[in-house]
This record gives structure tokens, sequence and C-alpha cells, in this order.
């Protein structure tokens, strides 16, 4: 079916900058950005953009209102909406873990049974929870989930954590994490028949992908070609091309970017020259 995708975005929050960034990036940004702007459309793209709070998501698409949205992967799980993941983002990482204050003697989750836990996130919590026989008194709060144990409300918490700065601020320590999220793009359940639908999740797709790589050249000598060779990812095999000079070759290939790191070392140890790593814009494999 050919007709105009309707996508849900958050309109404030942390994953509003991250996703629009996204979208801009993708080349289908909307058209009249801007704080108030409630609703738009796309400038290269037949889709029309609905700004919406990242939790109201869920809803919105299960509901048929909207096509397709973004939003956090612990939402979809916290509001018990049946949509469908149509791909991770990349971004909006985080991990809901348990934590207790630092004197207290739990070390793991299992240790929280039959305690009372404070959560803004209460149905998530609840089932995972349950999933590994822990019984626990979920106490639902809205926020400051952090001073909860503090002001004798609960003995622990569970709560969303990214760098686990606000845990130590607020003394507690973390025992353990009970779900991995990142920001999603979400489908209405047994749509399959939207082309639009489909296009987006590859456009957006390919420029995720992107971004976890980067393209590394560099020249080597011939006779250690092997070895450098073997130090690159082995899906998709390297470009080598022979260079000006004789018994030089450059070498191309595509890396993850975390592995930069580990890579340029091992490279240069190997009498590779000139190694230069640039962004990918697009990738689509
Ligand atoms: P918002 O409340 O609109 O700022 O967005 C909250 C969403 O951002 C959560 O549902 C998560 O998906 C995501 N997120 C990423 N890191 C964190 C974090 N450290 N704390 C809370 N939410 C986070």
């Amino acid at each position: 079916m050919n007709r105009r995708l309707t996508l849900a975005l958050p309109s404030k929050g942390r994953l509003r900058e991250p996703s629009w960034s996204l979208l801009e990036a993708s080349g289908v940004s909307p058209q009249e950005p801007g704080e108030r702007v409630l609703q738009s459309h796309c400038r290269n793209a037949d889709i029309d953009l609905l700004f919406v709070r990242a939790d109201d998501v869920p809803e919105y698409v299960q509901d048929g209102v909207v096509d397709c949205g973004i939003t956090g992967l612990d939402l979809i799980h916290e509001r018990e909406c049946d949509v469908e993941v149509l791909l991770r983002l990349g971004f909006g990482s985080c991990s809901l873990q348990a934590a207790v204050p630092m004197e207290d003697d739990a070390t793991r989750i299992e240790d929280l049974d039959g305690r009372r836990i404070a959560t803004s996130h209460p149905n998530i919590a609840a089932k995972m929870l349950a999933d590994r026989g822990v019984k626990a008194e979920i106490v639902r709060v809205a926020g400051s989930v952090e001073i909860s144990p503090r002001l004798g409300l609960a003995d622990a918490i569970i709560d969303l954590v990214s760098t686990g700065s606000t845990l130590r601020t607020n003394g507690l320590r973390s025992v353990g994490v009970l779900f991995e999220s990142e920001a999603v793009l979400v489908g209405r359940a047994g749509s399959v028949d939207h082309e639009a639908r489909r296009i987006l999740t590859m456009v957006l797709g390919s420029v995720v992908n992107a971004r976890a790589n980067r393209y590394l050249l560099c020249n080597v000598s011939k006779d250690r070609l092997k070895e450098v060779t073997a130090l690159l990812p082995t899906s998709g095999s390297p470009t080598v091309m022979d260079l000006a000079t004789p018994g030089v070759v450059a070498v191309h290939a595509l890396v993850p970017a975390a592995d930069i790191w580990r890579l340029l070392p091992k490279l240069e140890a190997c009498g590779a020259s000139s190694i230069l790593t640039l962004p990918v814009e697009r990738m689509v494999p």
C-alpha cells in the first residue's frame, strides 16, 4: 500500500534531540521544526510528523493513531502495548536497575525478596521481579525515586540508570540490572503492507548502522597484507588496491567504531601507514 506515513516523535525530554537529529541525518527532516510545533511533515518524504510525549507513543502506535513512532523500549514494556519493534536506534541507552542504600546487606536482586521497592516503572519492575521469582511490595512513586529509601518509603528502588551518578549522589548502590533499554522505532503490530514504513525503517537503519562504523584506509607492504587483513572484521572482505609505489597496497575496510581503539596500535605494529578513519553517512548491508 502506498500512502502517507504518520510518525510520532518525542516532543520533549531526553529522546527529543537525538530523534530529531536522526531524522535530519536521514534526510527526512521536519519542515517546520520548533519548540511549539505539534504537527509537521517531512521535506523529502511522504511522512507526517506528530510531536507527543515519549510515554504516549506506544499507545498512539498500538491504537493506530499513527503508523510508527520513536520511543524507549522500557516505555513499551511499561505501557504493556502491543507494538512491533522495527529498529533499535542506538541512542537513549539505559538500564532498569535495582538499588539499595550503601549500608544495606543486599548484593543481588534476589535479596530483595519480601522487601518494599519504590519505582516509577511499576509494571515492568513487577514483571522482571516475578520472572526471577522475587516477591516484593512495589511502592509507586511519580518521581525522585532515589530519595524513597531515605524517606522511609521503601527499602530499595528500581529505576532507569545510564551513568550511575544519580545513584551514587543519593548514597545508593546497584544490586543488578533487570532490563536493558534504548530508543526504538515501533510500528503497529501486524501492519506489514505499508511500503513507506518499510522504506522509513531501511533509511533510518542505514544511518544507525553507519554511525556505528568507520571507513578505514591504510597503506601496507604486500608481504604484511595477510597480517593486516587478519585484524579486520571477517564480515565484508576488505578492498585491496595496488599503489604507484611497487610492493605497497592500500587497504580499505568498514570497521566497528568501537574497535578503532583496539585496532590502530595493531595496524601500526604491522607496519601500516597513512591510516585514515572516516565517518560513514549511510550503510545498507
Ligand atoms: P523523558 O522522561 O521524556 O526524558 O524520557 C525518558 C526516556 O529516556 C526513558 O523512558 C528511557 O527510554 C530514556 N532514558 C535514557 N537514559 C535515561 C535515564 N538515565 N533515566 C531515565 N530515562 C532514560
